[in-house]
């Protein structure tokens, strides 16, 4: 069986002064799920693993060093599908906890439930043995200087729709499994309690081995009324090409929406596929065969 792994860094236009910390974000990200799809492990701990380390790194909009909401609070979502058995586990909203991708995982293997939201969910963390953090943890000097300077200039009720770098990660291992995972600090400036796509099962990301996996990066609420990580893996099953399905939902996404973001994908036999709107999508591979980890931040029309 072909293994292969995909991770995305977020879409959006990335200013340049942060492109090699994306680059090597996603590099070592996608090469720490790689090491565990080679060393024969599942697909869901090598995509777990690959989004954690982009959690851990601040430049991403995940984790720490995440946007901050409209009350200059980090507010986080995260979501895991297992293509082997359709469970999922996902997570909104939580404010104390620095790996939300571990907690979702958490939520697929431990809880009768599919989706956990604020203090629920947070006590779910203690219940099941991830770390809980203080807030302010999670926040840094850029994000609270940007946060300052969007509170300086409010004139009331606009939406931030400011760049953010969500993660998600793809991974097929030997056994022919697909997972994937998602997670992020939503939009800047976001309304407090405003959950996106990339939690949500089918919006944010899929995965069907029989069909294939996806996870999807850029303006949630556009992704949602697009259902897009499932309208993608509709199409590789359709189209039998990861590459055509992820051009497919995205020229939909643009076409039915206006739609700005990206998406990233596998079929069931390892082919890689991404495509986005925005000017960038922050991202990286690996499958059998190729000597490294590739990764790039590809201009629109660049290809
Ligand atoms: N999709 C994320 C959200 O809307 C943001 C992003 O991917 O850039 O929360």
């Amino acid at each position: 069986m072909t293994r292969a792994i995909i991770v995305h860094g977020g879409a959006w236009d990335i200013p340049p002064e942060l492109h090699a910390e994306h680059l090597a974000g996603c590099r070592a990200a996608a090469a720490t799920g790689w090491a565990i799809l080679e060393a024969g492990g599942p697909a869901l701990e090598a995509a777990e693993a690959a989004i954690r380390v982009m959690e851990d790194h601040p430049v991403f909009d995940a984790g720490r060093g995440s946007h901050l909401n409209a009350d200059g609070v980090v507010e986080l979502d995260a979501g895991m599908m297992d293509g082997r058995t359709l469970r999922a586990g996902a997570v909104a909203a939580v404010k104390r906890v620095a790996n939300p991708i571990t907690l979702a995982r958490n939520v697929l293997y431990q809880s009768e439930h599919v989706f956990l939201t604020g203090e629920g969910a947070e006590r779910f963390a203690a219940e099941t043995g991830v770390p809980l953090c203080d807030p302010a943890d999670l926040v840094v000097e850029r994000e609270r200087r940007l946060w300052e300077a969007r509170r300086r200039t409010e004139h009331g009720g606009q939406t931030g729709f400011g760049a953010a770098d969500t993660v998600g990660a793809v991974a097929l291992d030997a056994e022919g499994n697909l997972a994937v995972g998602n997670s992020t600090g939503g939009t800047f400036y976001k309304h407090p309690g405003r959950v996106g796509d990339t939690p949500l099962i089918g919006c944010g990301f899929y995965a069907d081995n029989l069909m294939g996996a996806a996870a999807c990066t850029g303006w949630g609420e556009q992704i949602m009324k697009t259902v897009l990580a499932k309208t993608a893996v509709d199409q590789i099953a359709l189209l039998g090409s990861a590459t055509d399905a992820a051009n497919v939902a995205i020229a939909y996404f643009r076409h039915r929406v206006n739609g700005l973001g990206g998406v990233i994908c596998l079929s069931p036999e390892g082919q890689i596929g991404f495509a986005h709107s925005t000017p960038y999508l922050a991202h990286a591979y690996r499958s059998e065969g190729m000597p490294g980890v590739v990764a790039a931040l590809k201009k629109q029309g660049a290809d």
